[in-house]
């Protein structure tokens, strides 16, 4: 037994499952998982020493590599004054600033602790701004896990096979309603049967929790017109998309303007940080400067605002990463396309620029249900063939692919040549 097993023994015994957030559970492979010492660059090393190429990337902050050593100065740097007041600080208002002088669509933005209390924050300003009180979302699009929007929510519950969490209460999801992603006459149906009565369309403008789903040519344009048709605000949550298709995520990478957007991940660089922003008629309704409340001891926090703002300005000011990434993307996930036709192996692969997914599914990816459809004992024989040659992919089916500015060629060829190992067995 290995060190990895000896902690998991431990930590099964004092933390629920052994691990505090369930998709770095190990469940859906059968084993322990890895316990992680360190990550420097495209690389990451667990307890027994052993050195992957990292494709979690955190679940994608660290989209300029591990341990970048412009973040990591900023936050030593910022140490040294305090790790938090509770009071109002210069960072905040630079990190503002930054956002909205360069992101068209939001004019003020509110900073959170998680993805999860952005999305859950934004839809309550929505709510508060429409006066309405339903909401559609897509199955198998995940937006965190408060109460709302834990209705066929992606990834994490796919994974452990259940289908909704137990301890929502019917009142708490009575006024969520799910449609299809990519099929605009469900999302059409749903707003005819609630006329007047849906305060926000939410969605992932490219679904990263049921593995990498793109919209359809189209999908994104015509829930804009429906917004705008039904006097229903539309949210894309940017936690995965947000300065990582483009500086302007998601919205500026297909060209639809959303009313509101939520980030996560890469907006705290590793930190602990969201951030929920949008049209300044909506954001003005939020406390204290409007009736919809909305409150956090550590929001804003001075070091989680400097590693933030620090990764946010490199990558504005080297727009070329986002080319890059586009060029790796097709560089890996395309070669990836290739090895499954020539190896006649029946499978999909879907990508986004550095967003990736390999479905084991013999049809075409293109909602939830068509990613249900997959072999996930296939997929558990893969991620092992993966792990044992090096190569730290998600533990699960429904999980992206992040590839970070630090994965090379030479890194995408060799875990090419790995994933082609695989399918010539
Ligand atoms: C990760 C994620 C969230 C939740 O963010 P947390 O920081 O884990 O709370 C919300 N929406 C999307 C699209 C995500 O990928």
């Amino acid at each position: 037994m290995g060190r990895s097993e000896d902690l998991f023994e431990r930590a099964v015994k004092r933390i629920p499952g052994g691990v505090n957030s369930p998709v770095r559970a190990y469940g859906a492979i059968g084993m322990a998982p890895r316990f992680i010492e360190r990550a420097d660059g495209c690389y990451i090393y667990d307890v027994d020493g052993n050195k992957y190429i990292d494709y979690i990337d955190s679940w994608g902050p660290m989209i300029l590599g591990h341990n970048f050593p412009a973040v990591r100065e900023s936050v030593l740097k910022a140490c040294e004054n305090g790790l938090s007041f509770g009071c109002a600080t210069e960072i905040e208002v630079e990190m503002a600033e930054f956002i909205c002088e360069h992101i068209p669509h939001v004019e003020m933005v509110r900073m959170v602790n998680s993805g999860t209390e952005a999305v859950m924050s934004a839809i309550r300003a929505a709510r508060g701004f429409t006066g309405k009180d339903k909401i559609i979302k897509f199955a198998g699009c995940y937006h965190g896990h408060s109460d709302a929007l834990l209705v066929s929510a992606g990834s994490g519950v796919m994974t452990s096979g259940v289908p909704d969490s137990a301890g929502v209460p019917k009142g708490c999801t009575q006024d969520t309603m799910t449609a299809v992603y990519n099929d605009l006459d469900s999302v059409r149906a749903l707003l005819e049967e609630a006329p007047d009565q849906v305060a926000a369309v939410i969605v992932e403008a490219v679904g990263a929790n049921m593995g990498v789903v793109p919209p359809k040519k189209g999908f994104l344009e015509g829930l804009r017109t429906l917004c705008d048709q039904y006097g229903t605000l539309l949210i894309f949550d940017e936690v995965i998309t947000g300065f990582r298709l483009a500086f302007g995520g998601a919205a500026e990478y297909f060209g639809v303007k959303p009313d509101m957007v939520t980030y996560g991940k890469i907006i705290g660089a590793g930190m602990p940080v969201g951030a929920y922003g949008g049209r300044k008629e909506i954001m003005q309704m939020v406390s204290p400067a409007g009736p919809v409340y909305q409150a956090g001891t550590l929001s804003g926090n001075p070091i989680a605002m400097a590693a933030g703002l620090t990764q946010l300005k490199y990558l504005y000011e080297h727009q070329e990463v986002y080319k890059d990434l586009e060029a790796k993307g097709q560089k890996l996930y395309g070669s990836m396309e290739e090895i499954l036709k020539e190896t006649g192996s029946p499978y999909q692969v879907n990508h986004v620029s550095s967003l990736g997914s390999i479905f084991f599914a013999t049809e075409e990816v293109r909602d939830y249900t068509s990613a249900k459809a997959s072999d996930t004992k296939k997929f558990a024989e893969y991620f092992l063939h993966m792990l044992k040659n090096g190569i730290h992919l998600a533990p699960s089916q429904f999980e992206a692919m992040f590839l970070s500015t630090a994965h090379s060629d030479a890194v995408i060829e060799e875990t090419l040549d790995k994933v082609r190992g695989f399918f010539t067995k």
